[in-house]
């Protein structure tokens, strides 16, 4: 790429989030291997966001690589109506049997936005099939869980990137996060803004929809267990669907292999993507119990209303499958754990810094909350110069690296955070 080529992407394509008319630079990366990102100069940065939560191998993995070349050679594509191949049944079949015990009914589409919107339509549909008009969702304040129409609906509407559409968007019900944090003393106060919801509420409502222990995008929040239990419990009081979007926490980054874990509930949907594929390709899964696949497909349409032209991509499947594999074959607990120990002996002094309102840790995640929010492209420039890819956002400087990466790796992304906000 030479600069005419950065000439024409900064005039002719979007990225995200970023304005088209004063863009903020986007690098050029010619190739990634493990936990690094190749600049186009042939200069490595050490790669401190998984792209997003999704590498959790590194990239270029060989194992994975593999796996995608070999279901190259047989078909990239098929379609999924009327239709099942190998990747698609071996990759559920890990599904089914990681995910917790009552979820076993899969639906496979494209993108973590996609598995949300799937997830709504399942519970508004599951309603409808029992005679009941519930068509609204309830969630948490700073929750995040994409940018489709559906899932726009159910994000922060003041916080999120989305307030812009209040108004367009469904009136879902929206109450208070929880404020006990993840290692405090839990305090059940932090359910009453459910409770009284719910006590008020609970005969228009459909289902919660929440990312369990990690809320992420809506402001790296780390809630309490005891939270996670008590909603599951104010479902089954009173009957209403829980959705958990694991699309950022799932394939073990907050340290167990899914967040809903630290709470030992099930949720009646799950919705996971990002890591699904280690990174290499966009897919999603929405797991639901057989409970409510059968009332759905008992209902007057007979089926599950969704049926996307990828569904179930085979290429994307097997990748997934092969990652999964890897993750479960490799000793990912304690790897987490090292990483975890890493970022809190490293990043926690930090907290001693005027500008900082915060320091938290959680697994391979860890956060710097600063008092204001941060100018995103000049602190991804020093970041760059020193040879580390992290991107932040408003007020948060946060890393969730590849599990692959060594100590010396992690240290460089640590020090070079202390000196930027030295
Ligand atoms: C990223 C994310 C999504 C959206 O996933 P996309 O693949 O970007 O559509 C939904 N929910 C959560 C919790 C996420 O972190």
């Amino acid at each position: 790429m030479d600069s005419s080529d950065i000439a024409f992407d900064a005039k002719h394509i979007w990225h995200p989030y970023t304005s088209m008319s004063q863009p903020i630079p986007a690098y050029p990366i010619k190739a990634a291997q493990g936990a690094e990102l190749i600049m186009a100069d042939g200069k490595k940065l050490v790669d401190g966001m998984s792209s997003w939560w999704a590498a959790i191998h590194g990239y270029n993995h060989p194992k994975l690589n593999l796996a995608t070349a070999n279901q190259l050679e047989k078909m990239s594509h098929v379609m999924f109506g009327g239709i099942t191949h190998p990747p698609a049944v071996n990759l559920c079949k890990q599904l089914v049997a990681i995910t917790p015990e009552p979820l076993e009914c899969v639906f496979l589409a494209d993108s973590g936005s996609v598995a949300v919107e799937v997830a709504l339509k399942m519970a508004l549909q599951y309603w409808q099939a029992r005679g009941e008009k519930r068509q609204r969702i309830l969630t948490l304040r700073h929750g995040y869980h994409g940018d489709t129409f559906g899932a726009m609906a159910v994000c922060d509407p003041d916080n999120s990137m989305h307030g812009l559409y209040k108004g367009y968007l469904p009136p879902h019900i929206f109450i208070d996060a929880p404020k006990c944090r993840f290692n405090d003393e839990w305090d059940k106060s932090d359910l009453l803004p459910l409770e009284q919801q719910l006590a008020e509420n609970n005969h228009e409502i459909a289902a919660i929809i929440l990312e369990p222990i990690v809320q992420g995008a809506g402001g790296m929040r780390f809630y309490h267990p005891q939270y996670l239990k008590g909603v599951r419990d104010l479902c089954n009081q009173y009957n209403l669907l829980l959705i958990a979007d694991e699309i950022a926490t799932g394939f073990g980054r907050t340290g167990k292999l899914f967040a809903c874990h630290h709470a030992d509930i099930a949720p009646d949907i799950m919705c996971l993507g990002k890591a699904l594929t280690g990174g290499y390709m966009t897919l999603s899964a929405t797991i639901t119990t057989r409970h409510v696949a059968e009332t759905i497909s008992n209902g007057e349409a007979g089926c599950f209303m969704h049926g996307p032209t990828f569904m179930a991509n085979p290429l994307a499947c097997a990748v997934a499958d092969a990652s999964i594999t890897l993750l479960l074959n490799s000793p990912w607990q304690q790897t987490i754990a090292n990483i975890e120990q890493q970022l809190i002996s490293e990043l926690m002094p930090l907290a001693n810094y005027a500008s900082v309102q915060d320091v938290r840790v959680l697994g391979a995640i860890g956060v710097i909350e600063m008092k204001q929010p941060v100018d995103t492209a000049a602190l991804q420039k020093v970041f760059v110069a020193n040879g580390v890819w992290i991107r932040p956002f408003g007020k948060l400087i946060y890393v969730m690296p590849p599990y692959i990466i060594t100590p010396e790796q992690l240290s460089k992304i640590t020090q070079t955070i202390k000196k930027v906000l030295s």
